[in-house]
């Protein structure tokens, strides 16, 4: 039987937003698989520059991590690329640390670098 397609939320700070933009340009094709969905500005940078279709959330710090937890709790999202920023403080940092715990709970893949979400992308359990 055929999985359903997973959805893929992408997210990254400030400072790491070129990162994700140019790592989500460099693996287009394999994003194309997935339903993706992001923290506002995330999602709105990731699309214009691929023209992948993202579904926005609330940018981070206005509620956007906290969105995307809730899905991860309704399992309507499978995986988490969030390319975070460990050398600046964030207003949301309970957000983002909820966020992490909730992937844990879940257990979903949560890639919080780009070499870890390299290997995600690339994994054949990815395969559907
Ligand atoms: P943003 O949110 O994509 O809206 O900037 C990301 C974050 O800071 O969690």
């Amino acid at each position: 039987m055929k999985r359903k397609k997973m959805t893929i939320a992408l997210i990254a700070h400030d400072n790491k937003k070129a990162a994700i933009v140019n790592w989500a340009l460099k693996n287009k094709e394999t994003l194309a698989k997935y339903d993706l969905c992001g923290t506002g500005t995330t999602a709105k940078l990731i699309s214009e520059a691929t023209d992948l279709n993202v579904k926005r959330y609330l940018s981070g710090p206005l509620g956007g991590d906290q969105q995307i937890g809730a899905k991860v709790a309704e399992k309507k999202i499978d995986m988490v690329i969030f390319f975070w920023d460990p050398l600046e403080s964030q207003p949301h940092d309970p957000d983002v640390k909820a966020l992490l715990r909730i992937a844990v709970v879940y257990d979903i893949p949560i890639a919080t670098n780009k070499a870890t979400a390299d290997y995600v992308i690339h994994s054949k359990l990815m395969e559907n």
